[in-house]
This record gives structure tokens, C-alpha cells and sequence, in this order.
């Protein structure tokens, strides 16, 4: 098994787990009991969990499908950003030491994620990214990003690709996007073109207040059902599992081939969720391992020791910690 516990665990039981833990009086800010957060102050608490030296020997080859990379100036705002109103950075590591430090503990490959949280910053971003990725000895996938709406937005993505860049990371709570958005229109044609995937955090959670919209407002399963009918060929990776709308999220990959879902953070145990053992088993084909490395508030190392410890199915574990990403980013 994957998951902690919980094959009968639906949406309705996951919403009373949280209201158990954390009733949802202290915080004044979020609206939906349903939220993970719901009750907690933020930011959450770091935990002081102890940490390997490298990834356990007899574990299959890992790819990490769920890296943050950012230049200097960009990681400093975002783990600000974190500090405030999420949880506690562990790793502030540069781009470099992300890199090293992932590598010298095992780790095969990555994949590198990225988003611009404004018009006219994406092609510095992805001519950064992309430069990690001519320097890094064919360990390190990246992508690109866009601003939604921005000026000339598959121009953008299209330099990206040019420059070697293997896929789009898109983030609808960071920009303030729903799925079904026309101003995505650009980046879904450029993905399906160039035959890419797109990473697009589509799932509600995890989410902030602080956000400057709502992501219960703009993000459904059945908003990107409409994405997925309307564009049949796109490859979309949907990260945190498509949390918290699990059951939601176990139709769409049972309805769609083109869909994978990253387990970023979700199978660490950090937020007060379940995630149901029907999720992880529906479409095993398609669920990567990813972590949100190096933006994280427990050890490097948590979430996949704690999937190695449940899933002893060889041929499972290998799909998830490496198989599948290498399908879906094309890595050799
Ligand atoms: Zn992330």
C-alpha cells in the first residue's frame, strides 16, 4: 500500500477527519471547513523529523518529478512568502546547492518546476531553467513557464522549448487563474503541439488565505474535465494528487489516459489528510513521485520513506518513483 491507511476513505470522511483535528473557529480567514488548514494557525509548524544520509540503496532509480528551482532574488521572496503564510523552510538552498544535495544523496534525475507570478518575468525564468538544464549533464528536466493573458504567451513558450525546455508548469492559486481560463488557451495549444506535458496545480489545496484569490473559487476537478474533453491530446500532471479532491481526481484519471497526478507532499503525512488507497491504485501507471524539494518544512527524505515503507510491490514502487515521470517528461 501507498497511502498511510484509509481504502474506504471518501471526501466526506477525509472533510470530518480535518474538523476533528482542527476545528475550523481560530483562523477567521478561510470559509470552507473543508480546507486543510482550516482552524490551524499559519504558518504551520516545521517538524523536527531526522533526516538520511542518502536514499536507501535497495530502493529502484528516483526521479523527483516536483523541484522548485529559482534564481537567488526569487527563492528569497518565495520562502518569505512561505514563512508567513505556509510553513517553515527546511533547505534554502540555491538553485546549485538544490542540485548537489539531491544528487549526492541518490537522487537520479530531477524535474525542475518554475512559475511567474507576473506578466514580462517568464522568459528570464526560463532562460535561467534553462541553462540549469544544458549545465547539469542530462540530470535535470526542465520546463517553462508563462504569465496567463500575457503578451505573446506561446512566443514565450516557444523560446522555452527552443532552448531545450520539456513541458509548462502552470500554478493557478500563484496566478490567479481558473483551469478553463481562456487566457490558457496559448499554453495548451503550445503543449499539444509540441506534443509536452503541463504541470498545472489545479488541485484546491494546499492553499493559503494570503493567496490573492480564492482557489476553492477557481480550481474544480470538473473545471479540468472541461480542459481534458476540450483538449484531448493535452498531457497534464496534476501535483498533490489533485488535492483535496481526491474522489474527484480517482473519475478523472479513470476517464482520462492523458492525466497523471504527482504525490508532492501528500504522502508525507505533514497536513491532516488521508489520501484514499483507491486513488493510488485506480491508474498506478500515472502517479509520480515529487516533493516540492527544497520548500519544505520536514526532511528531505520523509515523503519516500514513507512510500517505501507501504508500497511493496516492486514493479509499483519502480513505476512511481521513476517509470512513469521518465514516460511522461521523455526522459531517456
Ligand atoms: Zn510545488
Amino acid at each position: 500500500m501507498l497511502a498511510p491507511c484509509c481504502g474506504s476513505l471518501n471526501e466526506a470522511s477525509v472533510r470530518h477527519s480535518i474538523l476533528e483535528r482542527a476545528p475550523a473557529d481560530s483562523l477567521g480567514v478561510a470559509s470552507s471547513e473543508s480546507r486543510f488548514t482550516s482552524g490551524m494557525a499559519l504558518p504551520l509548524s516545521a517538524i523536527d523529523d531526522d533526516e538520511g544520509a542518502a536514499l536507501p540503496s535497495a530502493l529502484p532509480p528516483v526521479i523527483d518529478a516536483h523541484v522548485h528551482l529559482f534564481a537567488d532574488p526569487l527563492f528569497k521572496a518565495i520562502w518569505r512568502w512561505f514563512e508567513a503564510y505556509g510553513w517553515p523552510i527546511r533547505y534554502k538552498l540555491t538553485t546549485p546547492e538544490v542540485l548537489q544535495f539531491l544528487f549526492s544523496r541518490g537522487v537520479q534525475h530531477v524535474v525542475a518546476l518554475h512559475y511567474a507570478h507576473k506578466p514580462n518575468i517568464a522568459r528570464g525564468m526560463n532562460a535561467f531553467v534553462a541553462e540549469v538544464v544544458k549545465q547539469s549533464g542530462g540530470r535535470v528536466t526542465g520546463v517553462a513557464t508563462v504569465f496567463p493573458g500575457e503578451d505573446d504567451a506561446e512566443g514565450i513558450l516557444e523560446e522555452g522549448f527552443a532552448a531545450g525546455l520539456r513541458g509548462v508548469k502552470m500554478h493557478c492559486h500563484v496566478q490567479c487563474f481558473a483551469p478553463d481560463s481562456e487566457a490558457l488557451l496559448p499554453v495548451y495549444r503550445a503543449c499539444v503541439k509540441h506534443d509536452l506535458p503541463l504541470v498545472m496545480h489545479a488541485g484546491r489545496e494546499p492553499s493559503s488565505p494570503a493567496y490573492k484569490c480564492d482557489p476553492y473559487e477557481l480550481c474544480s476537478a470538473d473545471r479540468v474535465a472541461h480542459v481534458l474533453e476540450a483538449h484531448p491530446k493535452l498531457r497534464l500532471c496534476v501535483p498533490h494528487l489533485g488535492a483535496d479532491e481526491f474522489t474527484g481526481y480517482e473519475r478523472l484519471l479513470e476517464r482520462f489516459e492523458n492525466l497523471y497526478l504527482d504525490t508532492t507532499m501528500m504522502m508525507a503525512g505533514y497536513f491532516p489528510v488521508e489520501v484514499p488507497q483507491r486513488l493510488l491504485d485506480c491508474r498506478p501507471e500515472r502517479i509520480l513521485f515529487g516533493t516540492d524539494f527544497p520548500n519544505l518544512p520536514y526532511a528531505w527524505d520523509r515523503e519516500i520513506r514513507r512510500i517505501a515503507a507501504t508500497e511493496k510491490r516492486e514493479e509499483r514502487l519502480a513505476a512511481v518513483l521513476s517509470g512513469n515521470a521518465r514516460t511522461l517528461f521523455g526522459i531517456a
